[in-house]
């Protein structure tokens, strides 16, 4: 069964697509945080988005992956609803055992890796394709080995989180992530909370998953990383898309200017 194809359909959206956003919308009380957000992330590419701080670039990814509802708008990953909220509460809601099948598919690295402090970092490997996905110990074990071999980290294993630095534990929060094979990739600032010098290890896993064909969307800071790895670049400001459009054409010759601003600021 290929329900994705049927709503790629049915919205007019190229099947290629992985993240379709059209209009997202997102409140807290009166607080709008998202005032129609719209992106397109075809499959196999990446998405960088830039923008400040409160801009609502971290409530997006939550819509993403349904780890907040959206008040309006489309949202689809790979053709399947995580929201679908249309103006005057037409609402297409999912059952909730659907949306959790569905965040399984999607995996998010945060700023502060998340990993489980009681777990090796095999162990953190092994838990959600065991628990979540029911696969026998011995194949999620081997898969995990191999995605260490992937991010350097087979010698670590056996290691706590509290054993590794910010670098090697972000490196273990990626492969965790991968090991549930999920269809889309989020990073949520991925290297904002390690030491200058541990950055470039994690940025060159980044880039090696992105030459894989993997589809990523990153929130970050890291202009360069954006400019040469990213497919789009996205500048986020006031809960709405400021521009998007091609990293270096953006970063060089930013239309708007509170990209102009914002780029003369961090870069
Ligand atoms: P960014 O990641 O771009 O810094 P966020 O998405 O974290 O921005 O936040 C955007 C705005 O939404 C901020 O004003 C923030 O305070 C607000 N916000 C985020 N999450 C919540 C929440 N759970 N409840 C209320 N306000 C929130
Ligand atoms: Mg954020």
């Amino acid at each position: 069964m290929n329900a994705s194809a049927g709503h790629h359909a049915r919205f007019g959206i190229d099947p290629t697509t992985m993240v379709y956003a059209s209009g997202i919308r997102k409140s807290y009380g009166n607080l709008d945080v998202l005032k129609g957000v719209d992106l397109v992330v075809p499959t196999g590419s990446v998405a960088c988005i830039i923008g400040p701080s409160g801009s609502g670039k971290s409530t997006f990814l939550r819509c993403i992956n349904h780890l907040e509802e959206i008040n309006g708008g489309l949202m689809l990953v790979d053709g399947d609803f995580v929201g679908y909220r249309l103006e005057r509460d037409r609402l297409y809601e999912l059952p909730p055992a659907a949306i959790c099948e569905r965040r399984a598919d999607i995996g998010m690295v945060f700023q502060q890796f998340n990993l489980f402090p009681h777990m090796t970092v095999l162990e953190n490997l092994v838990e959600a394709p065991v628990r979540v996905r029911g696969e026998p110990v011995k194949d999620a074990t081997a898969r995990a080995l191999v995605l260490l071999e992937r991010v350097g980290l087979a010698e670590k294993r056996a290691a706590y989180p509290r054993q590794l630095s910010g670098g090697q534990q972000q490196r273990v929060a990626i492969a965790r992530a991968l090991a549930m094979n999920p269809k889309v990739l989020l990073f949520d600032e991925p290297t904002s909370a390690l030491d200058p010098e541990l950055v470039g290890e994690v940025l060159e896993v980044m880039k090696d998953l992105a030459l894989g064909g993997i589809t990523m969307v990153v929130v970050t800071h890291e202009i360069g990383f954006a400019r040469e790895v990213a497919d789009q670049l996205v500048f986020m400001d006031g809960g709405v898309v400021v521009e998007a459009g091609d990293p270096v054409e953006i970063t060089t010759n930013p239309r708007s200017p509170r990209t102009r601003e914002f780029l003369a600021r961090v870069l």
